[in-house]
């Protein structure tokens, strides 16, 4: 089994609260939200880091894109605004490697990020 947080939410051999899965994806619920909707859509093979792709992933990438904002649709976020984001590495803040698209709705969001 691998270390990789979010390869074991994909296997489901730890709890998550999924908000959607398919063939190629999985979003769930950041387990310590940065607001009231805190949703993280992940690719279901890994890759480490932006810096990492290739043009073989460009449609998978856009995917999450079209993923995040289907969720924020369903959930009423699309008129208000959200916010999707991408860390890469220490400086970013990312702390799983393993490629996540942040989606983050409900409160106001600060420009620029902290
Ligand atoms: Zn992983």
């Amino acid at each position: 089994m691998t270390d990789c947080l979010f390869c074991r939410i994909v296997a489901g051999s730890i709890p998550s609260t999924i908000v959607h899965r398919d063939d190629h994806l999985v979003a769930f619920r950041d387990i310590d939200p940065n607001a009231p909707m805190h949703v993280l859509t992940i690719p279901t093979t890994p890759i480490a880091t932006l810096n990492d792709l290739s043009s073989e992933d460009d449609a998978l990438i856009g995917s999450m894109f079209r993923r995040a904002a289907a969720i924020a649709t369903e959930h009423g976020y699309a008129d208000r605004g959200y916010r999707t984001v991408f860390n890469t590495n220490r400086e970013s803040g990312q702390t799983v490697f393993h490629v996540h698209l942040h989606l983050l709705a409900g409160r106001g969001l600060n420009w620029p990020p902290g």
